[in-house]
């Protein structure tokens, strides 16, 4: 109740940085009394040319199959109340350079205002960047930017990956001790525990309403 009232005021207080962002809001419909959240989402292939991309920098993936992961990701967050809804999906040219220091898993230059994500043709709340590869064996999210990337052969299920990251996202940390859950490091476990489901929707909340 407390916390109810707390996330009214916040909003109300910050109601021009929400307007800006033409975000959408909290559904009425519920899921174990829980009202849904709906985040908007955009997924990007990477890729140093749309018309002949260089097979050994840019994203071997195509559209369907980030659609594919955005439907597993749904799936995967439909048990916290939270839903994901398409903005873009589809690739995005970055710069020969940038795209190189990706692949090495540096993303500092992408995040500058020359290295490409500038370019975004529509950034959303969450943004997940696909990659041929990310220096990393699966994904990250770099923090404070509410983006992953994704790297296009992970060891576990594509759609594990990306909602492991969104998780990072929404403020959750590692869980050291059931590879059954979503945020146990490497496996395929998708489980989130009604602490990691409070806590993300209260991010994911914040995120609606442009205060994190
Ligand atoms: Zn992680």
């Amino acid at each position: 109740m407390a916390m109810a009232a707390l996330i009214a005021l916040t909003a109300a207080a910050c109601g021009s940085a929400t307007a800006a962002n033409s975000t959408p809001d909290e559904a009425p419909a519920a899921q174990d009394g829980r009202p849904e959240i709906v985040l908007d989402i955009s997924l990007y292939l990477l890729v140093d040319d749309e018309a002949a991309p260089s097979a050994s920098i840019s994203s071997h993936r195509d559209v369907d199959d980030l659609r594919r992961v955005l439907d597993g990701m749904n799936e995967i967050w439909s048990r916290a109340g939270i839903r994901l809804e398409a903005r873009f999906i589809g690739p995005v040219v970055i710069p020969d350079r940038t795209l190189q220091e990706i692949v090495r898993g540096d993303v500092s230059a992408f995040f500058t205002a020359d290295g490409g994500h500038a370019a975004l043709r529509a950034p959303s709340l969450i943004n997940g960047f696909y990659a041929r590869q990310i220096g990393v064996v699966n994904g990250f999210a770099p923090s404070g930017a509410r983006s992953f990337f994704v790297t296009d052969n992970p060891s576990v299920h594509d759609r594990r990956v990306s909602s492991h990251e969104l998780g990072h996202i929404l403020g959750l940390h590692h869980a050291l001790e059931n590879p059954d859950r979503l945020m146990f490091s490497g496996t395929n476990g998708m489980t989130l525990t009604e602490d990691e489901i409070t806590v993300a929707r209260h991010a994911a909340t914040g995120i609606l309403n442009g205060v994190r």
